[in-house]
């Protein structure tokens, strides 16, 4: 079994409310090890290449929208002028380009073994308002897609975690060079695998 690499991004929502440090340390506290760290102010390709572009990708977000509206008797075409997923997920991601701008980011890349089941399973529910208790997402935010959507803005869920590894190392690309991550041992990684 070999160790794999994630990408955490602290969106603009959490780095304006000062929750950085309490979210780092989350990641640190359960055994990942940060192997690339940066805090940059991104840039609309970064944020374009980063997030997907694929039909799947818009399909998935937009029918995010969908579903939440049709379990509350909302109308997504009042908000979208359509309700063609795909285009409902497009207008999403230019939503993410104005968003991700609104202040710096904070960059993380982490290793460890099944590194994305662990993000994934500490960021928590996409939908914060649906995020457990003990995620970051469920601990530090409450919003919801009829109130992101009525603004004409993404979720604002404080956290990206990459969801699957070819995803995790086209991303981490994205924002980062080889020669900016780290390889190093952590003092507990023997005690708590058995190996490095
Ligand atoms: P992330 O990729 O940021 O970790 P995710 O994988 O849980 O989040 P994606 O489907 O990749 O979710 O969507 C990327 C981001 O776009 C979400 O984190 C959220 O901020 C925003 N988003 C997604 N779907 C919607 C939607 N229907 N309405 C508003 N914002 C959305
Ligand atoms: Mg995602």
């Amino acid at each position: 079994m070999t160790k794999q690499r994630a990408l955490l991004i602290i969106k603009p929502d959490g780095v304006q409310r000062g929750l950085i440090g309490k979210i780092l340390s989350r990641f640190e506290r359960v055994g990942l090890k940060i192997i690339g760290l940066k805090f940059i102010w991104a840039n609309e390709k970064q944020i374009k290449d980063h997030y997907p572009s694929t039909e799947a990708w818009f399909k998935k977000v937009g029918e995010r929208t969908l579903t939440n509206y049709a379990k509350k008797g909302l109308d997504a075409k009042k908000i979208f002028k359509t309700d063609d997923a795909v285009s409902i997920g497009k207008t999403v991601k230019q939503w993410l380009v104005d968003y991700m701008q609104q202040s710096p980011v904070f960059l993380v890349v982490v290793e460890s073994f099944d590194v994305i089941e662990i993000v994934r399973k500490l960021s928590g529910n996409t939908i914060p308002v649906l995020a457990a208790p003990g995620t970051i997402r469920g601990d530090f935010s409450h919003d919801t897609i009829d109130l992101a959507n009525e603004q004409s803005r993404p979720l604002r869920n404080i956290i990206h975690a990459s969801d699957s590894v070819e995803d995790g190392e086209k991303e981490i690309k994205v924002w980062f060079k080889e020669d900016e991550l780290f390889e190093y041992p952590r003092c507990d990684e023997k005690f708590m695998f058995g190996r490095q």
